[in-house]
């Protein structure tokens, strides 16, 4: 049985940033999660908040919350292999945001030769990363679903399955991006110091992350959209400017910034009763306001290293 099978998966770990045991953590949530429900959209990108998640522990070395016990990465993979997607929409706008962003710190890059986006979803990015003017661009994206709905001029640069690094030369890359994806990874630690070997020198790591320290997380605190049971660790500026300072990133810049979305994406985030949430999003379609694109500072971290 599904629910049996997920059960055994559950395993602990010591802290996933920095490695300290779990003695050194303060307890910030207990697990609440109902594993039959973690098939389809509960391991979808941007899907309705369902609350659902791990226990969360709170580091006091290095400030991360993480979830132990979590699925082994077996079932991990397995789950985001059949995950559903049904957000074209809104990951062109999250992509256009991305781009603004590197826009402003193109000058950290070496050169335009090659950027691989790791998490690429439906490849949303990849469109921005050639507006910039990269001439070699990959995606890697482990869900099929979103690669259906890839546009076809990038469709055949996304790779279909989870990032590892054997996969690519050392030095390759100009820039590896990875966004809302860092939170999903079994072990942060080692993907960051892979990126770093597939950087050329001076090359960029830029990542977007949730900050649990945001405003409005703190808040919404349990009710944030960022406690969901994908989420194996929430980063603070702190514990993510140490992730990458510790696996040798120089120069590491962490900075918030603003999201623009349609007004019924950000409807669709909050904590709402689900026929309230409906009617709500059904009279912005009659208000003519649902496509209306609001700006945002939700909390999110934008996150430059270079190697
Ligand atoms: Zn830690």
């Amino acid at each position: 049985m599904l629910n049996d099978h997920l059960i055994a998966a559950l395993v602990n770990r010591p802290c996933s940033v920095c490695g300290t045991g779990s003695d050194q953590s303060l307890l910030v949530l207990e697990q609440n999660i109902n594993l039959a429900d973690l098939d389809g959209f509960g391991f979808a990108s941007r899907k309705p908040p369902d609350n659902q998640h791990h226990q969360l522990l709170q580091c006091k070395l290095c400030d991360v919350w993480y979830a132990s016990p979590v699925l082994n990465e077996a079932t991990i993979h397995k789950l985001y292999k059949e995950a559903s997607f049904d957000t074209g929409d809104e990951a062109a706008f999250a992509a256009r945001t991305y781009g603004k962003l590197l826009a402003h710190r193109i000058d950290l890059v070496p050169d335009t030769l090659s950027a691989i986006d790791v998490g690429t979803g439906d490849g949303a990015f990849l469109l921005e990363l050639k507006k910039l003017g990269f001439q070699a661009v990959f995606g890697i994206e482990p869900s099929d679903a979103p690669i259906k709905m890839a546009h076809p001029s990038i469709r055949q640069n996304i790779i279909n399955k989870p990032f590892q690094e054997s996969d690519f030369t050392p030095g390759e890359f100009s820039l590896i991006s990875c966004f809302q994806t860092i939170e999903h990874l079994s072990d942060p630690g080692s993907f960051v110091k892979s990126a770093r070997n597939l950087l050329k020198e001076n090359g960029v790591l830029m990542i977007v992350c949730h900050n649990r320290r945001g405003i409005l997380n703190r808040l919404l605190g349990r009710k944030s959209p960022i406690i969901d049971v994908e989420h194996l660790q929430l980063f603070s500026p702190k514990s993510i400017e140490y992730l990458l300072s510790t696996c040798g990133f120089k120069s590491v810049e962490v900075s918030s910034f603003v999201n623009s979305y349609p007004l019924r994406y950000w409807l669709r985030l909050l904590p709402l009763p689900k026929p309230f949430s409906r009617f709500l999003q059904s009279l912005l379609v009659t208000l003519r306001l649902d496509k209306l694109v609001v700006s945002l500072p939700v909390g999110n971290l934008a996150v430059f290293g270079s190697r």
